[in-house]
């Protein structure tokens, strides 16, 4: 039996993924061995069989004994570790949620529905680095990965509706204390069925405007009752504004970077890259990444063949009707989280012409978006 070390278990995904876990029958098949990077010596989490105390993450020996390590635990500590466990001579597969390795040549960003041929090629060929990917990218392209397959998209443009979650714990507290700060601000006034709805604007922008840094210490700006127009780090890519990249954040960087990774295509790969781009936005939805598409086809299709391509591709993704009521009742984050649907939906063509094709997806980002590829790959490890 594998020995498998799980580190970064009791974080937001690594949590989602322990559930997920259990609910699929994966700790009989395998010798869990539980790390910390906080508690070492203390008491593993209740899977734990022979290795019921919890080791030290950051212990190389300790590492070193796994067959395959699975990581949620963050950038940081892939950085921290990673290399130096390689350096020991260490072969076994690394299986890990941050971005840290994902465009490393010898690194495959894994969303097996879309692309097992490329693991499996990889698998054939040694690999022993497997990456999840951007949570945005891996639920749009568990929606609409089919156009992609069928050759059919010259290019797109994603605008993102991102929930706070996708930072993780505390950005979810801080947007849910934001709600709470301003509803206190403003009680007397909504309890009052007279009272004057500019009055209660004056003075909730008055409260938004005056939240402290200790009070938007996670995004930098208030989120609740607002939005945030930039993710993830400026890459000031280019020298100056007519330079293709400039101004892009890291995260709509990933959009085109890992869609294309993903899907074989692009540097290092046979097939040309297809461009994707567009603007990330942070919104005040608690969980559950939405995006608006747009896609430039190669051809025109009918929107009944698109529909069933869409529909036929994966057992998760769910086409929605494009009609007002079907659309509120299953086409929000609210509907979807916590499961693995991936509706798409809003499926219709553009004024701008009959190849251009504008869709709406959203994916529980915790589930298909982090924890649901790493365990499945897991899976496909244990099984090769
Ligand atoms: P997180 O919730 O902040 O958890 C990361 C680690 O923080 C935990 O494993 C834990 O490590 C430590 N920690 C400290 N205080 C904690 C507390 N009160 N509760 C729980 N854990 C605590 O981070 P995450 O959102 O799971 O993200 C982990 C990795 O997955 C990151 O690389 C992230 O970029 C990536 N990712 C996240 C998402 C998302 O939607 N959140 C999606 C895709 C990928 P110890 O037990 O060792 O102390």
């Amino acid at each position: 039996m594998k020995l498998v070390g799980l580190v970064g278990w009791r974080g937001m995904v690594g949590s989602v993924l322990l559930d997920r876990m259990q609910q699929e029958g994966d700790f009989p098949l395998i010798e869990p061995v539980f790390f910390s990077t906080s508690n070492a010596g203390g008491k593993a989490p209740a899977q734990a069989r022979n290795e019921s105390t919890l080791q030290d993450a950051y212990d190389i020996d300790a590492l070193k004994r796994c067959d395959i390590i699975l990581t949620a635990q963050g950038g940081d500590y892939t950085t921290e570790v990673f290399a130096k466990l390689r350096a020991t001579g260490w072969n076994g597969h690394w299986i890990d949620a941050a971005s840290t390795l994902r465009m490393k040549s010898d690194a495959v960003i894994v969303l097996d529905p879309v692309n097992l041929p490329v693991i499996q090629d990889a698998l054939a060929k040694g690999g022993r680095n497997w990456i999840g990917g951007n949570c945005t990218v891996s639920c749009m392209l568990m929606g609409v990965g089919a156009l992609y397959k069928a050759g059919l998209v010259e290019w797109m443009s994603t605008q993102t509706y991102q929930a706070a979650s996708g930072g993780g714990a505390q950005h979810m507290r801080e947007l849910l204390t934001q709600f709470g700060t301003l509803n206190a601000e403003v009680r007397d006034l909504l309890d009052d069925p007279k009272s004057a709805i500019l009055e209660i604007d004056r003075r909730l922008l008055a409260k938004q405007r005056a939240l402290t840094s200790t009070e938007t210490a996670q995004f930098g700006a208030p989120l609740a009752g607002s939005l945030i127009p930039w993710i993830d780090k400026d890459l000031g890519v280019g020298k100056n504004r007519d330079d293709d990249g400039w101004g892009v954040s890291r995260e709509e960087w990933k959009g085109g970077a890992e869609t294309n990774k993903i899907l074989g295509q692009g540097e290092g790969f046979a097939l040309p890259a297809v461009p994707v781009d567009g603007f990330c936005v942070r919104v005040g939805a608690m969980r559950c990444h939405s995006q608006a598409l747009l896609f430039k086809l190669k051809k025109n299709v009918p929107i009944a063949d698109i529909e069933e391509l869409i529909a036929q591709d994966n057992a998760w993704v769910q086409v929605v009707p494009n009609n007002r009521e079907d659309t509120v009742r299953q086409l929000t984050p609210v509907a979807v989280t916590g499961t693995l649907n991936i509706p798409v939906g809003r499926l219709r063509k553009m004024a701008m012409g009959p190849e251009y094709l504008g869709a709406f997806t959203i994916g529980d980002q915790l589930l298909w978006g982090a924890a649901e590829p790493l365990r499945r790959m897991l899976r496909i490890l244990l099984e090769a």
